[in-house]
């Protein structure tokens, strides 16, 4: 089974998405939009897509921090008796 991969980017001439599979990246195509050539360029992260990996970690960390709040009254507790 082989599962098709495939890169969108925004054709330079009419800004519509193409699809196209990862070799064809930095080659020259016939824009299916618009007919004009156009350039696979690689896909790049939009700065808004890297924001909930930042959010998710932050979330992680104030999970961490909870549980070792938690963790460490629980040690008190079990110090005090
Ligand atoms: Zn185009």
């Amino acid at each position: 089974m082989s599962v098709l991969v495939t890169i969108k980017c925004p054709c330079s001439t009419c800004n519509e998405r193409i699809e196209y599979p990862p070799d064809m990246c930095g080659k020259q195509i016939t824009c299916p939009h618009c007919q004009q050539v156009t350039l696979l360029l690689a896909p790049q992260i939009p700065p808004e897509a890297q924001v909930p990996l930042d959010e998710a970690r932050l979330k992680h960390n104030e999970v961490r921090e909870a549980f070792e709040i938690e963790r460490d009254e629980k040690i008190e507790a079990i110090k005090k008796g």
